[in-house]
């Protein structure tokens, strides 16, 4: 329980599809995190996400509507669109109704509607940004909102940030995790993991060259967003050992990851965290990761994992070599210090301090 003041906090999760689907990325264990980490404090939390949104033990404020298309898959001049009946806008019309019963509103959304609202709204507005810069008029609403009101942009990393023209605007909050929810595994089977959306960004082919040219096995979990990238992927390494196991829920997916001798990250983008850093640090197994973006903040090399030269299947495979040389209980214990829900609790209580301490909000 908190020693501070105690919020009246409305979390508003992403427009891209309902909490439980894995459509939303990293960001809906986020939102979990959130919640996890603010409720155990004594704050009072509301969620409102998009129909058939589920969270474990909370009941959420549903909205009907068209979901958002993922910024990812756009260019940086595509215009902000928003389709009919959009979900989006559905569910800020709902945060203007239920505002007035808030001290604060928590933006998930990656979206240009919520932070051009922000303005409009009497009750203040802190935006979590989920990615980098991916889209010129989203950095330029974005930096409109951080200079218009102060300390309301918070992102993951400072390597998230950086992407950013305005990145001494942004508040880092990192993320933290219910590590009670992934069992330490001090001896792992003979398979490596990869996590996350299966999306051109993740660059999942590289994980899978590294393994096919070490003879090792991959587990392969998470959200098929790009059906086609996938089945090239598949098409391409016939022979690889490779076993893909669908979108699992965490307890599920854990299980696997636990016993796994190392977890490959991959991105090509800059990866604004990488939430499956730590699910895999959790469990006691080690990461290897390519030099960029979230991850590259996180891995202590040589301790808990590798940082690699970016898009070097060459140093993925060499690291892979190495994997006997971490101990997994460093693993554990990196997780633990940094990344527990009440480390992640009191990171947040800061900053929404510092939002609501600003007179112009
Ligand atoms: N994930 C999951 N089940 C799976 C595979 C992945 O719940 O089978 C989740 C994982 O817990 C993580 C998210 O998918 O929270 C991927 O998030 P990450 O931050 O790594 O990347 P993003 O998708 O946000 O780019």
């Amino acid at each position: 329980m908190s020693a501070g003041k105690s919020y009246r906090l409305l979390l508003v999760s992403t427009p891209l599809g309902p909490l439980g689907s894995g459509v939303g990325g990293g960001v809906e264990l986020t939102l979990l995190n959130m919640l996890d980490a603010l409720a155990q404090r004594g704050h009072c939390i509301q969620v409102v996400a998009p129909q058939q949104s589920h969270l474990p033990n909370t009941p959420v404020i549903t909205v009907a509507g068209s979901p958002q298309i993922p910024a990812q898959t756009q260019t940086r001049q595509t215009p902000i669109h928003l389709p009919e009946n959009s979900v989006l806008a559905n569910m800020w019309w709902q945060v203007m109704t239920l505002q007035s019963e808030f001290d604060l509103i928590i933006n998930f959304a990656y979206d240009w509607l919520p932070l051009y609202l922000t303005p409009f709204l009497d009750t203040p507005v802190a935006h979590l940004i989920s990615m980098g810069s991916l889209s010129d008029a989203m950095d330029q609403i974005i930096g409109q909102i951080a200079e218009q009101f102060p300390h309301t942009i918070g992102v993951h990393t400072q390597a998230q940030a950086n992407t950013f023209p305005f990145a001494q605007h942004c508040h880092p909050v990192g993320n933290g995790f219910n590590l009670d929810r992934y069992q330490f595994t001090p001896t792992p089977k003979d398979y490596l993991c990869w996590l996350g959306r299966v999306a051109p960004e993740k660059a999942l082919e590289d994980a899978v060259t590294a393994i096919d040219q070490t003879g090792q096995a991959l587990k392969i979990m998470g959200h098929i967003q790009d059906q086609a990238y996938f089945d090239q992927i598949q098409a391409q390494f016939p022979q690889a050992n490779i076993d893909y196991l669908g979108f699992l829920d965490t307890a599920a997916m854990q299980a696997v990851l636990r016993y796994s001798r190392g977890l490959l990250v991959t991105p090509r983008w800059v990866e604004a965290f990488g939430n499956v850093v730590i699910e895999a640090l959790a469990c006691g197994v080690p990461v290897i990761a390519y030099h960029r973006g979230g991850p590259a903040e996180i891995v202590q090399p040589g301790q808990t994992g590798w940082l690699v030269e970016p898009d070097s299947v060459a140093g993925l495979v060499e690291a892979i070599h190495k994997l006997p040389e971490i101990d997994r209980q460093t693993c554990r214990q990196q997780a633990e210090q940094e990344y527990s829900l009440t480390a992640f609790a009191q990171r947040l209580e800061q900053w929404f301090a510092k939002i609501l301490s600003q007179p112009s909000t």
